[in-house]
Formats: structure tokens, C-alpha cells, sequence
């Protein structure tokens, strides 16, 4: 990378925990960056010093030699410039490329503070601050894609307090848009600036369903997959609840490959059993979390609403977009069996993760 830049490593100093490297530049003209015209003309020199990523645990510092040049256009404004290092590190940047990169990835994955905590612990010491200027500082997707398909959803900022709005483009898998508060005319706002939206999927909330109607009236809505199957989930558990005993009684009068069930009845009867006391010990959690948590809810909202919210959800739901709509804590937590066949039949069936009400 050096040699690309024009420069050549000279010596190296290592001193406690620091290696410098220093490097000389060899360039012998450079092109004005004003007029384009090539100067041959050496102005000056100074010396940058760019960290960059560790190594054998000793941290890194390029001292890289710059040439400034004097234009010898008179007609030039400018009337010196200094050579152009950018493959090797950004304009006033004190780290190369190479390791802005790899804070970028970090920020990107963990956020300010964990991605901080965890470059340091790799070697790369930095700043929360400095980590969030180089997910900003990094150069936006030259075409910006038109979405098409996208799913809209609330999430906690601060559980029970403070709520955003997350667009994701669910055609590509990733966020799009997040503002603050999920109020419809701030959703509406949004959606008349982006006509391409031909389908949404959202929850079964008014506020987004109808900010929709109101800006993109030609498009078509559906219920996103996570509140389907939950829903379908809930009903299917209820049901079997309710029908407890209808069902032992039926599943002993049921044939199966010429032997009667009543045959194998403590066999059945074991896994019934053992069948609701899991949905017991589901439900008692249930109402306990809805208990505690229901102060903490807004009032004025529909009771599955609330529910949903005290259980956690929206912190699911985040997961949503990512995995094809079957949110993690669903499909490898406790859950039962069946639901995470369901789901993970379901998560095969389109791309998009959209199931059409
Ligand atoms: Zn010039």
C-alpha cells in the first residue's frame, strides 16, 4: 500500500508498546487538484502520522513523508497543494484507511460503546465518539435504491417510555430509515417521498396502517409474518387448553396402525400431561410479565397491544426484518415443537417474509 501511495519505508523504531514506521516520499510531481495541470515543482514537505491496525500486540504508527507542490498555473488559485495520499488515508484523518475500516465494521455491528470497548480490547484504541465519526464519515451507496418492498414497525428505545420507527427494506434486509416517535404523519411524510413503495407490511396498529392510506393509497398492505404466527400461535394454544379433556377422550377411541390408543393410554397420557403443565408454566409467565409490566405500558391502547409490548416484543421484532420474519427468541428458544416447525416451514416460503392478509 505504501509503494502505491509513492512512498518507501526508511526505518522503523520500536519503543515500548509503539512501532513507528517512517516512510519517504518518492513522488516527483504531482496533478493540481484545482486545474488538473501536473506540477513538478517541490514546495515543502511534512510529516503525517497515521495509526494504523496492531500488530504482534504492539500498535502501529506510519510517519509518511507528503510533498507539497507549487502550481505552475498563474491562473490557478491555488497556489500550492500537497500530493494525494487518500488510497492510504482520508483528507485530515490520523488513522489509515485500513483501520477507519475496521472501526467502521465494528461500529456497525455493535454500536458506539461496545464497538469502543471491543477495538480496545483488540488493540485498536479509539473513542465511542470516534467510532460514531467514522460510521458517519463513510461515503453513502452511490445509487440509492428504490424500495419497493419494506416493512414498518415501532421499537424501544427506553422500554415503556420512548418509542421509535424502524423502515426496513425487506427486499434487500436492511434498515432504511429510523426516526424518533411513531407518530403517522411523520410515517406519511415518509412514504410520500417514496412512491416506489408498492407493498407495505406492518403491524395490525392503526397509526401506520393508516399514515399508508393516507400516503401511498395504491399500495397494498399486509400484516407482517411475526404477528400472524403469534396470533396463530396464541389461538392454537388457547384452543387446545380449552378442549383439554375432548381431546384425551377422543385420543382414546383413535386407532393408530391397527393398535387402539387406549393401549398405550399412560404413554398418551405422560405426554398430555407433560403437554399442559408446559402450557401452564407458559401461561403463569405470561400473566406474570403482563402484571408487572402492564404499569409500565401505555394507557389508552388495546389490551393485546400492551400485552405484546410487556412481553417484550418489540425487541423481537427488531430481529424481525433480518431473519426473514421469524424473530431468534421464537425459533431456538422454548417455544414448542409445532410452532417451531411452523415457523420454520413458513421462513421458506417467500423472500420477502411477507405472508398476505
Ligand atoms: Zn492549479
Amino acid at each position: 500500500m505504501l509503494a502505491r501511495v509513492g512512498k518507501r519505508v526508511v526505518s522503523s523504531d520500536a519503543r515500548g508498546e509503539t512501532v513507528t514506521v517512517e516512510a519517504c516520499s518518492t513522488v516527483r510531481a504531482a496533478p493540481c487538484p484545482a486545474c488538473h495541470r501536473w506540477s513538478h515543482r517541490i514546495h515543502g514537505s511534512y510529516v503525517r502520522r497515521l495509526e494504523e491496525r496492531p500488530m504482534l500486540d504492539q500498535r502501529v504508527v506510519l510517519a509518511v513523508e507528503v510533498r507539497r507542490f507549487k502550481c505552475a498555473n498563474a491562473g490557478c488559485p491555488r497556489r500550492t497543494f500537497a500530493e494525494n495520499i487518500h488510497a492510504l488515508a482520508g483528507r485530515h484523518q490520523r488513522r489509515t484507511r485500513s483501520q477507519a475500516r475496521a472501526l467502521h465494521a465494528l461500529g456497525h455491528a455493535l454500536g458506539g460503546e461496545a464497538a469502543a470497548r471491543l477495538a480496545n480490547a483488540l488493540g485498536l484504541r479509539t473513542s465511542a465518539d470516534t467510532v460514531l465519526r467514522e460510521l458517519r464519515r463513510a461515503p453513502e451507496r452511490k445509487r440509492k435504491p428504490r424500495p419497493r418492498v419494506v416493512g414498518i414497525d415501532d421499537w424501544a428505545i427506553a422500554r415503556g417510555h420512548q418509542y421509535g420507527t424502524i423502515i426496513v427494506d425487506l427486499e434487500r434486509r436492511e434498515p432504511i430509515e429510523v426516526f424518533a416517535g411513531r407518530e403517522g404523519t411523520a410515517v406519511a411524510a415518509w412514504m410520500r417521498a417514496h412512491p416506489s413503495i408498492e407493498i407495505v407490511a406492518r403491524d395490525r396498529a392503526g397509526a401506520y396502517s393508516e399514515a399508508v392510506d393516507i400516503a401511498l393509497p395504491a399500495a397494498t398492505q399486509v400484516s407482517d409474518r411475526w404477528h400472524l404466527l403469534c396470533n396463530l400461535r396464541d389461538n392454537v394454544e388457547r384452543l387446545l387448553c380449552r378442549l383439554g379433556s375432548q381431546l384425551r377422550q377422543a385420543a382414546q377411541q383413535v386407532e393408530v396402525r391397527g393398535v387402539t390408543l387406549d393401549r398405550q393410554r399412560e404413554r398418551s397420557r405422560n405426554s398430555l400431561w407433560s403437554w399442559q403443565r408446559l402450557s401452564d408454566q407458559r401461561r403463569a409467565s405470561r400473566v406474570g410479565a403482563v402484571r408487572a409490566g402492564y404499569g409500565a405500558t401505555r394507557p389508552g391502547r388495546h389490551d393485546e397491544r400492551n400485552r405484546a409490548r410487556a412481553l417484550n416484543r418489540p425487541s423481537n421484532r427488531a430481529q424481525l426484518h433480518h431473519r426473514g420474519g421469524v424473530p431468534r427468541a421464537r425459533t431456538q428458544g422454548a417455544g414448542s415443537d409445532a410452532f417451531r416447525s411452523l415457523s420454520q416451514r413458513y421462513r421458506g416460503t417467500n423472500r420477502a417474509g411477507l405472508s398476505l392478509s
